[in-house]
């Protein structure tokens, strides 16, 4: 029922459905000696790849060093889900920063997504794009949470959203798991490593230069000019953003204390028959549950299940995944449990303690951004374009986005993980309890 686990050298993609569909991938050479540029981006995922593009759109010279290949990091394996908004809701934003920092966020609930198909669009990116993603409720709580945000939303300008009760939710899910649900027709979803690794192209094509297996070991930004060291060579250029999210690992020890790596697990089944897919779901949308910790799922292009859930905190694989994922598929799908299972994988998000992703400036020249807490496939593009402005002259959206006061994780990266866990031991119990 579970093939056997692939295992691919560290620096090469995680052995994902998503690495095994994506071709023959261009090769990118390797930082050697010294190189000056504009701007130089550690970290080709979505931030750094967002962040090179809009720079890149505006005139200036870009640099990407990627310390693996690109779309390596989460950009390439997550679950693919273009949610709208952020990690943290409008009602904990307002409740936190008040109402004006609560009606900019309002403002740019939308705004990742539509960068996003704006560069399919003009780059030629194809990345199995499909409409609108579905929340599904557990619970009558859940119902009312999603209530209260399309509420909050209504308020905020966006109409998008349509609720469903117990009967009409099965238009769009095979399954008698769910209360109902809400699904947002704004949202979509997506092949993630063709996503990244389209941008990556576009960045090429915009006249960026990339290079991969280039590891940042560490970075000096007391000067004027900050310089990227990496084993083989360095950059030095007049601006550096940090875009390593959860990989970055110790390059830059001032943004340890910001984020924590946490790890969540996912599984791609074997390609469903047309029957079976249009069986569990008949709209092709995807999904994610109101839990703490939630399931995601969807169709790939192949109609493979991408089933993704669960936490390890500190960012540690879990080694057996598909014991921990498959029941929790087999609980929304039990008609599935014939079905193989081909592929299965860990990631990293970075967690952020308020789950509001974090921007700012380590130096008048260093820029970073990360942060988005699980829910950072439309984030890391806001963000980077933000960052992109910033960098260009227009601070008017950064200035908001910096200006939001951060905490460390309580007890650093040691403690922080152990925190965070009973912290979604509680969460999850309430979950399980129904509270
Ligand atoms: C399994 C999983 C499922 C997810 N599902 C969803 C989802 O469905 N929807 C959603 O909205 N979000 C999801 N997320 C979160 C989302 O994928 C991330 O928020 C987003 O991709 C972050 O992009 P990033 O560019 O900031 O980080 P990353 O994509 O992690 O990119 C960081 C890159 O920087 C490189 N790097 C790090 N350190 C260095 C260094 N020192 N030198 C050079 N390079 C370096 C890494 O190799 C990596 O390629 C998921 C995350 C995971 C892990």
């Amino acid at each position: 029922m579970v093939a056997p686990a692939r295992v691919n050298a560290p620096e090469e993609h995680v052995a994902s459905a998503y690495a095994a569909s994506v071709g023959v991938l261009p090769e990118r050479p390797q930082l050697q000696g010294e190189v000056t540029a504009d701007i130089c981006v550690i970290g080709g995922g979505y931030s750094g790849l967002s962040t090179a593009i809009s720079l890149l759109e505006k005139g200036h010279q870009v640099i990407v060093l990627e310390g693996a290949r690109i779309g390596w990091g989460a950009s390439g394996r997550n679950g693919g889900q273009v949610v709208n908004g952020f990690n943290a809701g409008l009602d904990t934003i307002t409740r936190r920063y008040g109402d004006d920092t609560a009606a900019f966020f309002g403002r740019h609930l939308q705004e990742g997504g539509k960068i996003i198909r704006q560069r399919i669009e003009k780059y030629g990116i194809d990345c199995d794009l499909k409409e609108k993603n579905l929340y599904t409720a557990f619970t009558k709580k859940h119902l009312l949470e999603l209530e209260a945000k399309q509420a909050l939303w209504r308020r905020h300008g966006m109409d998008d959203h349509e609720m469903f009760d117990r009967a009409s939710i099965r238009q769009h899910v095979g399954s008698d798991a769910y209360l109902g649900g809400m699904i947002d027709h704004s949202g979509a979803h997506l092949h993630p490593l063709k996503l990244a690794l389209g941008e990556a192209a576009a960045v090429e094509s915009l006249g960026g230069r990339i290079f991969e297996q280039s590891r940042v070991v560490s970075v000096d930004y007391s000067g004027p000019q900050p310089v990227a060291k990496t084993a083989a060579g360095q950059v030095r250029c007049k601006n550096l953003v940090i875009c390593g999210n959860a990989y970055l690992g110790k390059a830059v020890p001032a943004l340890l204390p910001r984020i924590l790596p946490v790890s969540t697990q996912v599984l791609a089944t074997e390609p469903l028959s047309d029957e079976q897919a249009r069986d569990i779901l008949p709209t092709d949308v995807c999904v994610e549950d109101c839990r703490y910790i939630l399931d995601y799922f969807r169709l790939s292009a192949d109609n493979r299940l991408i089933f993704g859930g669960g936490v390890l905190y500190g960012g540690r694989d879990a080694k057996d995944i598909a014991a921990r994922i498959r029941p929790n598929m087999l609980k929304i799908f039990p008609q599935l449990k014939n079905v193989r299972i081909d592929y299965t994988w860990n990631g990293n998000f970075a967690l952020s303690f308020s789950r509001v992703p974090q921007l700012g400036q380590l130096s008048n020249h260093t820029w970073f951004a990360h942060g988005y807490s699980g829910h950072g496939v439309t984030g890391s593009h806001f963000y980077g374009k933000v960052l992109a402005d910033a960098i260009h002259g227009d601070l008017s959206q950064y200035n908001v986005l910096a200006g939001l006061p951060w905490l460390p994780f309580p007890g650093g990266r040691l403690f922080g993980a152990q925190y965070s866990a009973i912290g979604s031991f509680y969460y999850n119990l309430r979950d399980k309890l129904g509270f």
